[in-house]
Parts: C-alpha cells; sequence; structure tokens
C-alpha cells in the first residue's frame, strides 16, 4: 500500500493551485468545499474561477486569491504556512518542478494525474457529509474507481447526510446516558438500523427526532414495529428498488406471495423469518383476513414485518386493503413501488405499450373469470389507437379474444402472451385474435402470463432483445 487514505482537515488552511484551467477548477472546487484558503498562480484563468471568486467576495468570503503571473518557486516560498500545493498546469515538465519545490518547503504536493510525482492523490469521493467515502486505486485504474464510485452513490440513500447530521446531534446526550461503548454501540445500531434511520430517509426529519428522543427517554426496552409494502417485481432481482433491497435486508419477518420470485426472495435478510401466505386459484389456504391480523400481530410484537408482493403492490395487489387495516391499528406502514407485470413483461418482451404510431393510451384489466363470466365492458376495450394489458387472463384467453372481435376488433389484430416474463424461463407468444389461443394451448403456457393486445404487438419481432435462447413456439 503505498498511499493511507486520511482525512485532512483543510478548513482556514492555506492551499496553493498552479494553473487556471478546468482541472484546476475542478480542485479549486473541491478544495473550496474543505473551506480553505486558496491562492492560484497562473498566467491566465477561466471565467469559472474568477466567477467564483467574485461571488465570494460579494457575500464576504474571501477564501480565493488569484495572482496572475508565469509560476516561480517563490510563489511557494511566500507562503510558509502552506500546507498542499496543487500543481494543475498543462505542461507535465512544470508540474514536477512544482512539486519538486513543494517538497523542498515540507508540504504535501498533488500533481493531477500523475500520482508518481505527488505525495497525495485526491480519491474519489462518495459525499453524503459528515459521511465520506473515499475510493482510490492509486492512480493505476481511475476508470474502474469510477464504477464503484457510481456503485456505491446508488448504495447510500441520499437522505443519509441528514441522518447522520440529527445521530450527531445527539452524541453527547446519548454518551451521557450511557457510558458504557457496548451499550451506546447498540443504541445506535438499532438507531441506524430501524425506523429512526427509515423517517430520516423518507426526510420527515422531525419525526426521526422525535423518535430518537422517545428511544433515549424511555427507561424499558420498547419497540415499536414497523410495516413495508415492498413490490417485488415481476420475477428478475435485478429490477428491485434499491429501496425495497434495504427495507429487506431489515426485516425481521417476511409474509410472501407465490408470485414473489425466488431469486427475489433470497435476498431478504436471512435470519428473518419467512412465512408463506399465498393463495393458489380457487384455493385460498390464507384469507386476506387471516393475512391482515398476522400483520398487525407481528407489528405490535415489535417486529419490523415486510410484506412482499410480486409486481407493484397497488396494482392489482390488494395493497389498498391490507394498508387500511394498518391504519385503522394505528401501525406505522411504508409502501415501496415495485415494476408491475405490465411494465417488466413489455420491456422483456420488446412491446412498447405505448408508441405514438400505435397506441396513445394502456389499460390495465384484471382477465380472470368471476363465477365463469368475464364482466368487463368490451365496447370501451375494442377501440382503436390503445394497448390492453390483461393480468390474470391466462383462462380467460379464449373469451377475451372472442369478446373483443364480437365488439368489433380486427380479427388480425396483434395479441401476444408473455410467459414468466423477465425470469429466466419466460417465453413470449404472439399471433392474432383468431390463432394465439390454439398456439398458446398446444405450448401448455402455465401462470403467470401476461396478455398484451395491439398493434403495438408487432414490433415485438424487431424488438425482442431479453432471453433469445429460450425455445418460443411462435
Ligand atoms: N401486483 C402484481 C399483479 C398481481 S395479479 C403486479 O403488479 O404485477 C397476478 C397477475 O400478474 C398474474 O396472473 C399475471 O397476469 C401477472 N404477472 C405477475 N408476474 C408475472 C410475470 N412474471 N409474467 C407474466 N405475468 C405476470
Amino acid at each position: 500500500m503505498d498511499f493511507l487514505p486520511l482525512f485532512h482537515n483543510l478548513n482556514g488552511k492555506r492551499v496553493i493551485v498552479i494553473g487556471g484551467g478546468e482541472i484546476a477548477l475542478r480542485k479549486v472546487r473541491l478544495v473550496a468545499e474543505a473551506s480553505a484558503l486558496i491562492t492560484i498562480v497562473a498566467k491566465e484563468y477561466c471565467a469559472d474561477l474568477v466567477e467564483i471568486r467574485d461571488s465570494n467576495a460579494k457575500k464576504g468570503i474571501h477564501n480565493l486569491e488569484l495572482i496572475t503571473a508565469p509560476y516561480q518557486q517563490q510563489y511557494i516560498e511566500n507562503y510558509p504556512e502552506a500546507v498542499l500545493v496543487i500543481a494543475a498546469t498543462n505542461d507535465p515538465e512544470l508540474n514536477r518542478e512544482v512539486s519538486k519545490h513543494a517538497q523542498q518547503a515540507h508540504m504535501l504536493s498533488n500533481v493531477v494525474d500523475d500520482p508518481g510525482f505527488s505525495t497525495v492523490i485526491f480519491p474519489s469521493i462518495v459525499d453524503r457529509s459528515p459521511i465520506q467515502i473515499a475510493i482510490s486505486s492509486g492512480g493505476d485504474a481511475p476508470v474502474l474507481v469510477r464504477l464503484i464510485r457510481t456503485q456505491l452513490e446508488s448504495l447510500f440513500p441520499a437522505g443519509m447526510s441528514k441522518l447522520a447530521a440529527l445521530a450527531g446531534s445527539f452524541r453527547e446526550k446519548v454518551k451521557a446516558k450511557f457510558s458504557n461503548g457496548a451499550d451506546r454501540k447498540a443504541f445506535w445500531e438499532e438507531v441506524f438500523g430501524g425506523p429512526i434511520a427509515e423517517q430520516a430517509y423518507s426526510n420527515n426529519l422531525d419525526e426521526a427526532e422525535r423518535l430518537l428522543k422517545d428511544k433515549l427517554d424511555t427507561t424499558e426496552e420498547f419497540k415499536t414495529g414497523e410495516v413495508y409494502l415492498i413490490g417485488g417485481g415481476p420475477g428478475d432481482p435485478d429490477l428491485l428498488t434499491f429501496k425495497a433491497i434495504r427495507l429487506m435486508q431489515q426485516a425481521d419477518i417476511v409474509l410472501y406471495d407465490r408470485l414473489v420470485s425466488k431469486p427475489v426472495l433470497n435476498l431478504v435478510r436471512r435470519d428473518a423469518t419467512r412465512i408463506y401466505v399465498g393463495k393458489t386459484a380457487g384455493d385460498h389456504p390464507v384469507t386476506q383476513e387471516n393475512i391482515n391480523q398476522k400483520m398487525v400481530d407481528y407489528a405490535l410484537e415489535g417486529n419490523r414485518v415486510v410484506r412482499l408482493k410480486g409486481g407493484d403492490p397497488f396494482i392489482f395487489g390488494r395493497g389498498g386493503e391490507e394498508l387500511e387495516t394498518l391504519a385503522e391499528q394505528g401501525i406505522p406502514f411504508q409502501v415501496v413501488p415495485g415494476i408491475t407485470a405490465a411494465s417488466g413483461c413489455a420491456s422483456y418482451a420488446g412491446i412498447p405499450l405505448t408508441h405514438r404510431d400505435h397506441a396513445q393510451s394502456v389499460r390495465f384489466i384484471a382477465g380472470h373469470h368471476r363465477s365463469g363470466k368475464l364482466d368487463l365492458n368490451w365496447n370501451e376495450l375494442a377501440q382503436p389507437n390503445q394497448t390492453l394489458v390483461f393480468y390474470m387472463g391466462l383462462n380467460g384467453l379464449e373469451t377475451i379474444c372472442e369478446q373483443l372481435k364480437a365488439h368489433g376488433l380486427d380479427a388480425n389484430m396483434p395479441v401476444a402472451l408473455v410467459e414468466k416474463g423477465t425470469s429466466d424461463k419466460q417465453r413470449v407468444f404472439t399471433g392474432d385474435l383468431n390463432s394465439l389461443p390454439t398456439i398458446v394451448r398446444n405450448a401448455e403456457a402455465k401462470a403467470p402470463t401476461l396478455i398484451i393486445v395491439g398493434t403495438v404487438v408487432s414490433l415485438h419481432d424487431k424488438l425482442a432483445w431479453f432471453n433469445q435462447n429460450s425455445q418460443s413456439e411462435e
């Protein structure tokens, strides 16, 4: 290891920057963020540097000094109090000379893009001040470092800054209450892994502060439970949101449905208790009331309950009904949207749901039989320039096609059926209102399947991109 990561307090310290172009500008912005006093020496300056100096000066902040001159060693010697010199000219020889002078003056030196001549290098930064993550490859693989940074950016909620600041404001009080380090650690672990953190991430700072105060004031251990109603998407775990993953990782109890895919379920916290509450068509082993009651009971016991559903909980997911029960019982909850089957299947089948040349609207329809009959407004559905998406329509496929023809849609209207969309078993069958039912019957398609009706389906041939090696009976 050639470089040891340290965090340098530059507040009020002098930093000398040699060079006045775009590269210098980037470094100046960074050190200015850290409240340094900056002296820049350059023959000329980009407009932004002048602008930063002038707008700061207007606010009474005189942190930037621009010296217009060719570089000479005296500019370093004139500021013996400087702690860091950054060489950012476009002349590599000059930059190295600057670095040599800085080191002679016992100052830290950074040569932009030349780690071999630097005593310090700038890391890539994920900034959730006061939380900061610095990443570096010692100059070996800056592009890789940037990729890592992008991944880390997506892992940490933007609200982490606020949570850390809130924690900072309670630090002394917590110290005063728990003299024992282990107790303090346990306290903070609960704060950062539970509802208080979630409230801060949801921008409910007052509530987060109130909960934190409560937690500090109560003597006996009292945990409030919470319910997270999470959309698990159509199958591919890559389609989960960051928030879904974060909350799934905090679960004590997970109540999940049949449509939640195995790879998605595998992402819940390892120690969480998993309870299957799925229904199989026609046979309801766990009634809806029973599920609602289970959620309430577990939450009242102080558990973090994840209610994990396929697709989006608010689209044919009974999410609304489940939340009403929680609201009536005063149990805190959050809802995390998921990719609904229509979006997932359409994307992975290369069928855009709307398209300027084909469809200006899209309808999501529940296509399951109720007591052997499909009670829908067929006149409204059999209209041109729209896309119809039928959920739960496998058994009703024939009726759907017949009714749409009977109410005026052309028998040649393209139709697709997507089986197990977004999973590695996805199959896509296409045909028209006449042919599709037979194609699907012969292929023995199994639920879950989604039916898409509309001329957008004709784009599938051109736009299909996913799982092209799979056996499809088109
Ligand atoms: N809340 C879910 C829908 C629940 S209704 C969502 O937003 O997606 C169940 C129906 O969703 C199934 O009958 C099927 O029509 C559809 N569905 C769910 N996942 C699917 C998948 N991976 N492939 C095809 N259809 C799916």
